[in-house]
Order: structure tokens, then C-alpha cells, then sequence
């Protein structure tokens, strides 16, 4: 396990080795670094491939003709030269940090400084895919020893770590959830000891480590770390505790807004709570965007009529809240909830989807027909047009001369 698979081999592993292999014609130093060395060791595919270098910034734009800089301060360079995007970052150390998330200055500097800045073991180690076989992977910091044993460490001092980057805890949070590893004792208690401060972090940056938490299947571990490690009053102004039961019973795959429904679930939102308020808090503390808030809101929503209106509802109503926009997903929260409310809802659409057209046939008509109709536009047209939807979902209405007639009435009886 201590060399990544000889065999590995992607458009993105090649354009990084090609990368490599221009610096190396230069004279310069250049290993792959970080995560996906990491992710290579553990078996795990990644997601792209980093390279550290010894080259500046100026002198790596003379090598490659397509590049650009982002994060010039840091020196980060991203090469296209070879297809995808490379991401090449000059070895280099960090200065002081004042404000608990990016240094104020940084150095050019070696791969061991280089490593000594970064903020776990496993996530600091380098690969020189052009050495011998045992000396491919380049380690200053333990960082092997720690893949081997699936211990999470921070580099160097835990405690001046943590203080540095109070992101660095959520960071701790998922690599120890995803991989499976146990969070060093130092590591935790530093860890611990600069929880509250992570409510200085931007929100942004905290939805950012949530997100990726929750849509992972590890996503019960990272609750439950987040929990134990006092955290979740940094992230949400409030301790709940965390009962996994929910979330343990979603799919692998589930959605971001699952995540989120279970979520709130475990930290004890009812059913009967208020949607809006929950919605609000996670949008305030995630930085959900409007599509996550509502996916969330509606996922709630639905839950709500599944438990408590769904039995009193017409087939119209039924069918509608069937085919709405995140059904599936409410759905396998709901069999999480309550596997035998999920199977009798289940059967229910199975067999609503059989009757007059299915769950969300075609309406028969539409706004021009009712202006055909004679009608003139205005608001009025979608309650209309609910109304004769609502009819044609329940049978009585079987075809477009069908749906007119039924205007035609309803409006003269209304005149
Ligand atoms: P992922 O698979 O989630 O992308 P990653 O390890 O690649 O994991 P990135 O956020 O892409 O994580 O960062 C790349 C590398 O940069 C990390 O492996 C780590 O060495 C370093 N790094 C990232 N964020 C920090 C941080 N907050 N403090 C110190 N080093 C960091
Ligand atoms: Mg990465």
C-alpha cells in the first residue's frame, strides 16, 4: 500500500506526469502533492492531480504556452497544455496568519517547507513518479506512517495549527469521515479547544466543508465527529445533539438536500417545526444557495403532507404532490423516517400513476385556449387552469373539447 497502483493511469494522472516531465527537461525539482497523492496511497481515485514545483511562477509561464494564474499570491499557476487542467503551485511557505485563514505573506521555498505548511500528514506527502520504485513517495512529516496506521495528525504543533485555520477542524471532520481514520488525540483536542472560533470562519468557506460532507456516504461519521468535537455550535449557534437514525437510513447517493433534511432531523426538527425557520438558519450558517433552500423547504414540505395530509387528499392533489420537483428525494427521507408509511405511499403513486393519464399527464389545454376561449388574460388564468388540471388529473375531464366545455361553464356560471 505504500506506492500508489502502477497501473493508474487517467487523462488527468498523464497531464500532470507530462507537467512533471517539462520541469524535470529544465532542471527543476516537480512531484505530484497533496490530495492526490493521498488519494492514490489510500486506493481512492482522485479527484485531480496537483503538482508542487520548484519553479516560479515567471519561469513557469515561459515553459508552457497555455497558462494562467490564479491565487497569484500563493503562486498558483494552472497549465492546459496537455488537456485538462493542471494545477501547479510553487513550493513555498507560509508567513504569519493574523486573521485565521490565509497567511499574511508566503515565501518561495523547498518541498519540505512546502509540506510543513500544509495541514495534515496524509495530505502532505509528495510522489516523484520518475524515481525508483521505493522512493517514489517523498515524505517529511510521518504522513505515511499515519496512511498506514488511518490516523488523522495535523502537521507540526496541533494546537498552532488549528489556531492558524479554524477551517482546518471541519477539514479534520471529512478527511477523518471519508477515509475512515481516527483523529489523533492532540489533533482532537486542539481541535476542541478552537471550535467556538470557527464562527469566525466565512460561511461560505463552512457550507463549502458541509456540502462535501453531506454528499458523501460518510455523512453520518462527519455529523456525529462534528457533534463529538463540539463543532456544531460553531456552525449553528445552538448544541442538539445528533441522533444518526435518519441519516443512516439514506442512500449512498443521497442529495445534498437529503443530507440536509436528515440533518435537521437528527438535531431534532419535527415534522410539525417550522419549515421557513430551519430553512432560513441553514441558508444563514451553510450559505445555501436558492436552489438547496428550496429543494430543503420542499423536501420538508412534502414529508409534512406525507405524515399528516396525505390520507385527506383528493387523487388531483395526490397526484400533483407526487410529481413535484424533489418527490424521490422526499421520499427516501420519508423511508428513512418510517419504512412502512414510505411502502403505503409508495404503493399509493404506483397505483395513482395507472389512473386517467398517469401522475402529471399533459394538460389539455393552456393559456392560449382560453383566450381562444374569449377569455381575457389576467391573474384569474391559473386558478382556471388548476381547475381544469384538477379535473383532468381525476377523470372527469378525458379530452381537450372535454376541458373547454368544463371552462366554458365554470365561467358562465360565474358571470
Ligand atoms: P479534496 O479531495 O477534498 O480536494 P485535497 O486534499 O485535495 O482534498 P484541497 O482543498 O484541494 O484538498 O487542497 C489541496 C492541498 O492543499 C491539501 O491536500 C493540503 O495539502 C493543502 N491545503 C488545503 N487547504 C489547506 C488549509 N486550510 N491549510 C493547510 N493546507 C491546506
Ligand atoms: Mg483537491
Amino acid at each position: 500500500m505504500t506506492q500508489p497502483s502502477a497501473h493508474f493511469e487517467s487523462k488527468e494522472y498523464n497531464a500532470a506526469i507530462k507537467v512533471i516531465e517539462v520541469l524535470r527537461d529544465h532542471a527543476h525539482i516537480a512531484y505530484l502533492a497533496g490530495g492526490c497523492v493521498r488519494d492514490l496511497l489510500l486506493g481512492e481515485e482522485p479527484k485531480d492531480f496537483d503538482v508542487a514545483t520548484d519553479a516560479n511562477p515567471a519561469e513557469i509561464q515561459g515553459y508552457f504556452r497555455k497558462t494562467a494564474s490564479v491565487g497569484a499570491a500563493f503562486g498558483v499557476m494552472l497549465v492546459r497544455d496537455f488537456g485538462p487542467t493542471i494545477e501547479l503551485a510553487t513550493f513555498r511557505s507560509d508567513g504569519v496568519y493574523s486573521d485565521a485563514r490565509r497567511p499574511d505573506s508566503i515565501e518561495f521555498s523547498s518541498p519540505n517547507e512546502d509540506a510543513k505548511r500544509r495541514d495534515f500528514t496524509i495530505n502532505a506527502l509528495f510522489y516523484d513518479p520518475f524515481a525508483p520504485g521505493h522512493d517514489r513517495v517523498i515524505d517529511f512529516v510521518g504522513g505515511l506512517d499515519d496512511i498506514h496506521n488511518r490516523i488523522l495528525r495535523a502537521v507540526g504543533v496541533p494546537e498552532d495549527r488549528l489556531a492558524e485555520d479554524h477551517l482546518r477542524a471541519l477539514r479534520a471532520v471529512r478527511f477523518a469521515a471519508k477515509y475512515k481514520l481516527t483523529i489523533g488525540d492532540r489533533t482532537k483536542t486542539a481541535i476542541r479547544e478552537h471550535a467556538r472560533e470557527l464562527s469566525g470562519v466565512s460561511i461560505e468557506r463552512i457550507g463549502e466543508e458541509v456540502r462535501k460532507m453531506l454528499m458523501h456516504p460518510s455523512r453520518v461519521q462527519a455529523c456525529e465527529m462534528i457533534d463529538e468535537l463540539d463543532l456544531d455550535d460553531a456552525i449553528f449557534g445552538d448544541r442538539k445533539g445528533f441522533d444518526p437514525s435518519v441519516m443512516q437510513g439514506l442512500g449512498e447517493q443521497a442529495s445534498y438536500a437529503e443530507g440536509l433534511a436528515a440533518l435537521a432531523i437528527g438535531r431534532g426538527f419535527e415534522i410539525d417545526d417550522d419549515i421557513s425557520a430551519i430553512c432560513s438558519l441553514y441558508r444563514k450558517t451553510l450559505d445555501l444557495s436558492n436552489g438547496d433552500r428550496d429543494e430543503l423547504r420542499w423536501i420538508l414540505q412534502s414529508l409534512w403532507n406525507f405524515f399528516k395530509c396525505w390520507d385527506r387528499m383528493g387523487e388531483a392533489q395526490q397526484k400533483r404532490l407526487a410529481s413535484g420537483p424533489v418527490t424521490a428525494q422526499a421520499l427516501q427521507v420519508l423511508r428513512a423516517m418510517d419504512h412502512a408509511r414510505a411502502d403505503v405511499i409508495v404503493d399509493e403513486i404506483e397505483v395513482l400513476s395507472g389512473r386517467f393519464g398517469g401522475l402529471c399527464p399533459n394538460p389539455f389545454i393552456s393559456g392560449a385556449d382560453l383566450i381562444e376561449i374569449g377569455l381575457a388574460p389576467g391573474p384569474s388564468f391559473k386558478a382556471i387552469l388548476d381547475a381544469v388540471y384538477n379535473e383532468q388529473l381525476e377523470g372527469r375531464v378525458e379530452s381537450k373539447p372535454q376541458a373547454r366545455a368544463f371552462v366554458q361553464t365554470q365561467t358562465t356560471n360565474e358571470l
